[in-house]
């Protein structure tokens, strides 16, 4: 049994980019715990996901929607209501990266990561922030990082801004929401094997230069972001505001 602080059994999440990767693996993890899922993609089926969640008890209602622009985000929130009938929680996950050095990079590869990474998540999070107040119980919101939310990185000049964007809109947005009983907060995560960082891996090099300074010795996978998204939608962390946690495997220690 569960500790009652832990409790989230019976909530509703948005998770967004829910169809693979870490937004598979945090919805998964909720689910776990009782959650009903609105997963939120724009891919056309989200059917790998739909099972495992459902296997768990829980529901899974897909919305497929492409956060590159705002045009979807009021819907996202109504459908939800509409479904499930209160929201409680919102996983902004669902996140891109363009890899080119600095010097040649384009305008298109800046606003599509910037889109996606960063006024999705600002403008869903205002959104859910919304809903939770005129529903009067708080909330959480669970921003997705990234390790280059504290270091530079290397030819990938606008994920590196959206996700220090990332790290800044997790504190304000707490400063503003915290008075209404909402927590926003954000997991930074480190080196995960998913399709994000296949190009990575696939670099012999850059992959033993990677797993070299990971004190964990080895790659982080989806399901390693479970406990972390459980524990800051779930009432144990009411207290902590506007941080941003790093699931690295001790990366950033080193
Ligand atoms: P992924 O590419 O495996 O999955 C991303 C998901 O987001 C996919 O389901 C994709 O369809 C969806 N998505 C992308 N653009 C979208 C859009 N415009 N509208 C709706 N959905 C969209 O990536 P991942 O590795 O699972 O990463 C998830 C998040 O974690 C991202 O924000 C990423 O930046 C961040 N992150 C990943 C790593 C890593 O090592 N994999 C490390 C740090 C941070």
């Amino acid at each position: 049994m569960s500790h009652i602080l832990f409790e989230i059994k019976g909530k509703v999440a948005i998770v967004t980019g829910s169809t693979t990767g870490l937004g598979q693996g945090q919805a998964l993890g909720l689910a776990e715990a009782g959650v009903n899922i609105v997963g939120v993609d724009y891919v056309e089926n989200s059917d790998e996901t739909r099972k495992l969640v459902e296997a768990t008890g829980a529901k899974y209602h897909y919305i497929k929607a492409d956060l590159s622009s705002t045009a979807p985000i009021d819907n996202i929130i109504k459908e939800t209501v509409d479904t499930f009938g209160q929201l409680d929680i919102l996983v902004n996950n669902a996140g891109i990266i363009r890899r080119e050095d600095s010097i040649n990079f384009t305008e298109k590869d800046w606003d599509d990561v910037m889109n996606v990474n960063v006024k999705a998540v600002f403008f869903l999070a205002q959104a859910a922030a919304r809903q939770f107040i005129k529903q009067g119980t708080g909330g959480k919101i669970v921003n997705n990082a990234s390790m280059l939310s504290f270091q530079g990185g290397i030819r990938v000049p606008s994920y590196t801004a959206s996700k220090s964007g990332v790290l800044g809109l997790t504190r304000i947005l707490a400063n503003e929401f915290g008075q209404h009983g909402i927590n926003v907060n954000a997991i930074a995560p480190g080196y995960m094997a998913t399709n994000n960082t296949e190009a990575l891996r696939a670099d012999k090099k850059r992959n033993a230069e990677i797993l070299d300074r990971i004190p964990a010795n080895r790659w982080g996978t989806p399901a390693d972001l479970k406990g972390p998204v459980m524990f800051l939608a779930s009432s144990a962390s009411d207290y902590i505001n506007g941080f941003t946690i790093a699931v690295d495997g001790g990366w950033l220690s080193r």
